[in-house]
């Protein structure tokens, strides 16, 4: 059996233990020489994964943990070693302490964010998540069997959440204890004010922020906690979301939270700067340059259909009298009144302006029409049905490296240079005639 140091202190950082056995565990870690191995020890201060906290890492000797698992009545480590570990091996352990405190802090967040939204609203936490990317609670809003008359909230929104956010610092900030009792049996642990009935009948570590008489939160827990409430430091909430039948709470504590604040000083010092404005003048500058692009946007909607306007008046003339385009590409076919196409050019308009501007021909187009999109380097084909538009993209663009498609009185062929969107169309003209 492993005697668990961190139950009896969470603070120890180094201790000296014996191998008391060694296993290969599967495949090599990579290098040649070096694998993995599973390693216990007389005692560890490794805590392993369990109820929602990840494991303790850092070095039996000079070996590197990569993982603690409890089995029973043993901590299993997996190590990755060069060469053997010998069984009965006296070696000095060292913890990872950064991620541990980190553990505690962001856990013992947890315990008390819970604690005062079950004595706010009755919130049960029924879900838990604490990974290196975010960490949430699932709480779940549930009626008082034993009070069935006092209404509940029926709903977490952000305000709640930040009420209950500000009741869990002012526990943080008063420093409250956080004690571990231990209790053999069922009966005994019932005693204390639980905010979760128990899943064991014996052997039961119960948690307690605060005194047990008016505690902040009170629950069954096999994880590692601060002694006191201060030394979670923070916890901010940072948004609240539907999350099946529950509510979802985002937060941090500890330096987590403090890093959080940080990145976001950051992003929001940036933006400002790249506005010109100070952080708080931020929002209102970002407003009125919102406003200033939605009057662009206006203006070049207005310009591009009176752009579109004048060339559809003259792709009409052209079509009219047979004329060529007004400005041409270089190996773009000649426009003639007996030509099956017309290739039209269009200088300052993209690809989907080109489409905009088709809509007007589709279906009453008296040949087919090939609206040239430059800056785009490709086609809106249109016509009236006759021939189809679709199936020509399908069957000729290809030969010049384009793609596209459409249906039969529209299609997209799209080139990569000017060169091959007019070989493609001299192609066309030359299949059509
Ligand atoms: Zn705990």
């Amino acid at each position: 059996m492993t005697a668990r140091l961190y139950q009896q202190d969470v603070y120890i950082k180094e201790w000296d233990a014996q191998i008391t056995s060694v296993t290969a565990a599967g495949e090599p870690a990579g290098d040649a020489g070096s694998g993995l191995f599973h390693v216990t020890l007389d005692q560890t201060a490794f805590f392993p994964e369990g109820g929602g906290q990840s494991c303790d890492l850092g070095f039996i000797g000079p070996y590197r943990v990569t993982d603690v698992q409890e089995d029973g009545e043993e901590v299993i480590h997996t190590v990755s070693a060069d060469g053997e570990l010998q069984c009965g091996e006296q070696l000095h352990c060292t913890l990872d302490w950064p991620r541990r405190f980190d553990n505690m802090q962001r856990h013992c967040g947890e315990h008390i964010l819970s604690g005062i939204f079950y004595a706010r609203c009755g919130g049960v936490n029924r879900g838990f998540h604490m990974g290196d990317d975010y960490m949430t609670i699932d709480i779940s809003l549930e009626d008082d069997p034993t009070d069935p008359d006092t209404p509940r909230p029926q709903e977490i929104d952000m305000d709640l959440a930040l009420e209950c956010e500000a009741r869990a610092n002012e526990v943080i900030w008063s420093d409250a204890p956080v004690s571990v009792f231990r209790f053999e049996e069922r009966e005994e642990a019932e005693r204390m004010p639980l905010r979760k009935a128990l899943a064991f009948d014996e052997d039961i570590s119960i948690v307690c922020v605060g005194s047990p008489e008016n505690a902040a939160d009170c629950v069954a827990c096999c994880g590692t906690h601060p002694s006191t409430a201060g030394q979670v430091g923070l916890i901010k909430i940072y948004k609240v979301e539907h999350y099946k039948s529950m509510f979802r709470i985002y937060f941090e504590a500890g330096a987590r939270a403090l890093k959080d604040y940080d990145n976001k000083h950051r992003i929001l010092t940036d933006l400002s700067n790249s506005y010109s404005s100070s952080v708080e003048e931020f929002p209102e500058k970002l407003r009125a340059q919102e406003a200033r692009l939605a009057e662009v946007k206006d203006q070049l909607y207005h310009a591009k259909k009176a752009l579109i306007d004048k060339e559809c008046a003259a792709l009409d003339a052209a079509l009219a009298d047979g004329s060529p385009a007004a400005h041409t590409c270089p190996g773009q076919p000649l426009h003639t009144p007996d030509a099956p196409l017309i290739v039209w050019p269009l200088e300052n308009l993209s690809l989907d302006d080109a489409f905009d501007m088709a809509k007007r021909y589709m279906k009453n187009a008296t040949k087919l029409i090939l609206l040239y999109a430059k800056q785009d380097t490709s086609f809106i084909l249109v016509s009236n049905g006759e021939p189809k538009c679709g199936k020509l993209v399908r069957e000729y663009a290809s030969f010049y490296q384009g793609k596209g498609g459409g249906n039969d009185v529209s299609a997209r062929a799209i080139f990569s240079s000017e060169e091959n969107a007019m070989l493609f169309a001299d192609l066309l003209e030359k299949h059509l005639r």
